[in-house]
């Protein structure tokens, strides 16, 4: 059963505008973050060893179960298992995590845009 990759809307997440982002805004991000995880929440269908079983033939397994799908820094993905009932956790730190990515990507351009800015004014 091929993991299913599940979109972060499910937990709450809404798109957070990052124009216009700045230092203060991206420091807050982190601020507001009960934690951060960087990765992917994926659900799983778990077949079992009972011969013949009705759900693991109609349903493609038993489940769903949740896995949080990292990237090590050996470059494999890591399975870390996810408690149902600590989903919405996780899923907020994911969520808190992407949200800083844009932030910082929103930041580092703006920096750029000024630095080659400055750049051309320099060169006159
Ligand atoms: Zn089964």
């Amino acid at each position: 059963m091929r993991d299913k990759e599940l979109g972060l809307d499910k937990w709450g997440q809404v798109g957070y505008n990052t124009c216009g982002m700045t230092r203060s805004h991206v420091c807050q991000l982190v601020a507001d973050a009960p934690w951060v995880l960087q990765g992917t929440v994926v659900e799983r269908h778990l077949r079992c060893r009972r011969e013949g079983c009705r759900v693991c033939r109609e349903q493609g397994g038993h489940g769903p179960v949740y896995y949080l799908s990292v990237r090590g820094e050996d470059g494999k993905t890591r399975m870390v298992y996810v408690p149902k009932a600590r989903l919405g956790e996780v899923g907020a730190g994911v969520a808190a995590f992407r949200r800083l990515k844009e932030g910082l990507g929103e930041l580092a351009a703006g920096d750029l845009r000024r630095w080659c800015g400055e750049a051309r004014r320099r060169r006159r």
